[in-house]
């Protein structure tokens, strides 16, 4: 439970991969925002874990992108270790775009023990990473991350109509950011997705607002964006997003 309220929610930034990290840390506490820091290699997470300390707000995430599997496979052992000191992981998940399929194969082996050894220590929430993969991924989360034993939030979801409504019916969560709504075609797949399943996020460093990296404090800017496809007012949008994190985060495990 995050006491007092936050006033926003950035559930995917990489607050470390910010020039001036420190101040974004500092920012996200002071602001208020409910910030999900997530992270690339298990190695950055006890560097994150101190910053967030200082602030209710903030959560650090144990990360192995997809991306960098390859050059870091050598650290999968410290992911092991970390784990059962965070309920928070990613950021994590597939990649099967062109430029990363040489490691598909071993990301799927990756992500298989990441879904097993989460469903082990139970009540984990992953914020999860999927590019041309969704048909393997959920197959994957189905087949070794059942609902009840902990939460996956698809960020950045790029997939089918047809795989959101299937991540739907797995208990997934979105977190949906600017970028998502810059294709129209994307926006009746944002329309349908069940208003208590949505969350916000930026993924900055790597998205831009204005010719500079988003940081946490843009990420009200994502709530116009989805009011609008959903057609509802920006306030009432606001403060579903916020009630939907305090439920997950809230959610017990059985
Ligand atoms: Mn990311």
């Amino acid at each position: 439970m995050r006491d007092p309220e936050p006033t926003a929610v950035d559930y995917h930034v990489h607050l470390d991969l910010f020039r001036d990290y420190k101040s974004q840390f500092e920012t996200c506490a002071k602001n208020g925002i409910a910030t999900l820091a997530v992270t690339t290699t298990p190695r950055a997470w006890e560097t994150n874990k101190c910053l967030a300390a200082e602030s209710n707000f903030v959560r650090a995430a144990l990360g192995f992108h997809p991306q960098l599997v390859a050059e870091i496979q050598g650290d999968f052992p410290l992911f092991e270790k970390l784990i059962h000191k965070t309920r928070f992981i990613g950021e994590v998940g597939l990649d099967a775009s062109p430029r990363y399929y040489r490691s598909f194969e071993k990301q799927k082996q990756v992500f298989t023990q990441i879904l097993k050894l989460c469903a082990e220590s139970r009540g984990k929430i992953l914020s999860v990473h999927c590019v041309r993969a969704g048909h393997q991924l959920l197959d994957m989360i189905e087949e070794h991350l059942p609902r009840n034993l902990g939460r996956v939030v698809l960020h950045w979801f790029s997939g089918t109509a047809a795989e959101a409504k299937r991540a739907v019916a797995l208990g997934c969560h979105f977190s949906i950011n600017r970028e998502m709504f810059k294709n129209p075609d994307r926006h009746g797949l944002i329309a349908a997705l069940p208003h208590e399943r949505v969350l916000t996020e930026t993924d900055g460093p790597f998205t831009a607002m204005g010719g500079r990296p988003a940081a946490p404090s843009d990420v009200t800017t994502v709530i116009p964006l989805i009011a609008q496809v959903w057609r509802l007012p920006e306030s009432v949008v606001a403060t579903q997003i916020k009630k939907n994190l305090m439920a997950l985060e809230d959610e017990q495990v059985t």
